[in-house]
């Protein structure tokens, strides 16, 4: 609360739009290392930024891809996964037995772990670039940050 006073009282109301300046939604992991305004050079306005635990093209992700390129004019794609991620340290059979001991309940939702960063920034890359719901899928492109260097790698 008391940042958040601090913030409306400096406040001005430049940024009118919802429409990101840039065109550019970038979906990242969740990771609390990733200062995504700092490595892509974006300021307030700039580009949507979704994020989920792996960074990864879930259907949620899909859904709010679909709604900022159909109705908020974004037109690129940028997917930014990191080493050392979370996800990397357990399997998926491991996090559903747990989630299962613990509640007795299957989740709905894969945890969606991988062991392979390259290859899980390659496959959502393919699915955003294969869904029927996003219409520009032309400009999408992925990256693996590096926690320890700072350093961000392209996906080919
Ligand atoms: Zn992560």
């Amino acid at each position: 609360m008391a940042h958040a006073a601090e913030h409306a009282a400096a406040f001005e109301p430049t940024l009118v739009t919802p429409k990101p300046a840039r065109r550019v939604a970038v979906v990242a992991c969740m990771d609390a290392r990733l200062d995504l305004f700092s490595i892509l050079g974006l300021k307030p306005g700039d580009a949507h930024l979704i994020r989920n635990a792996g960074g990864v093209a879930t259907d949620d992700v899909i859904r709010s891809l679909a709604i900022s390129q159909r109705k908020l004019e974004t037109r690129e794609v940028v997917l930014v996964h990191h080493t050392n991620c979370g996800l990397l340290m357990f399997t998926e059979d491991e996090f559903r037995a747990e989630l299962q001991a613990d509640t007795g309940l299957k989740p709905t939702w894969a945890a969606e772990a991988f062991t392979d960063l390259d290859a899980d920034v390659r496959n959502s890359m393919q699915r955003i670039r294969t869904s029927p719901f996003i219409p520009h899928r032309d400009q999408v492109r992925g990256f693996v940050y590096d926690v320890e260097t700072g350093t961000l790698r392209e996906v080919i």
